[in-house]
């Protein structure tokens, strides 16, 4: 089980971007099958059941939409607009609501009127993509760093370059052994 960056637990649809990634041993996709992508949604308090590849292919194509919209707004450009398209389309796959409940004090759900259906989970990742490069956390979106990783992840703080422990492991370790190299070439 891989480490979730930081920022997935506040955005799914960061999560769904991060479900396609790099590892040593080769490109990793969670999303490889109706069967992966229906446990992931659940993970992700998604409930709804991935019957076959054509709506698999809907959360894939979601997912590389999403992902042009974070490259977009970490590099400071403006989207292919069939991406933009394309998460709008999503979000509106599902009426959602918002809901009001008053407990301890007020806070706001959107609920479906499609709960459990691909639609509704489709919709979710949309309106979470949405909310995410529109609101608040926008400024915080960031490519890993690593050589070799294409993960997203938050930047809660300042100085964080890296979606990992892993990868800014790796990353030093690189850069030591660079170190060594050029502290080699030039003793002799
Ligand atoms: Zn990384």
């Amino acid at each position: 089980m891989v480490t979730a960056a930081p920022g997935e637990e506040l955005s799914p649809a960061l999560a769904l971007v991060n479900t396609r990634r790099l590892t040593a041993g080769g490109p990793v996709d969670d999303l490889v099958s109706p069967g992966e992508a229906t446990s992931w949604l659940r993970q992700h308090d998604l409930a709804a059941t991935v019957p076959g590849e054509d709506e698999l292919s809907r959360l894939t194509d979601l997912r590389t939409a999403v992902r042009e919209l974070l490259a977009a707004l970490a590099n400071g450009r403006a989207p292919d607009t069939a991406a933009v398209d394309k998460v709008n389309r999503a979000a509106r796959a599902d009426a959602a609501a918002p809901q009001l409940t008053w407990r301890d004090g007020p806070s706001r759900e959107w609920h479906s009127t499609r709960q459990g259906t691909i639609d509704a989970a489709v919709a979710a990742l949309a309106r979470d993509a949405i909310n995410v490069v529109s609101g608040d956390l926008a400024p915080l979106v960031r490519p890993c760093e690593a050589h070799g990783c294409i993960r997203y992840f938050l930047r809660e703080h300042a100085r964080r370059r890296w979606c990992s422990t892993t990868c800014g492991d790796r990353v030093r370790a690189a850069r030591h052994q660079r170190l060594v190299v050029e502290q080699r070439e030039t003793s002799l």
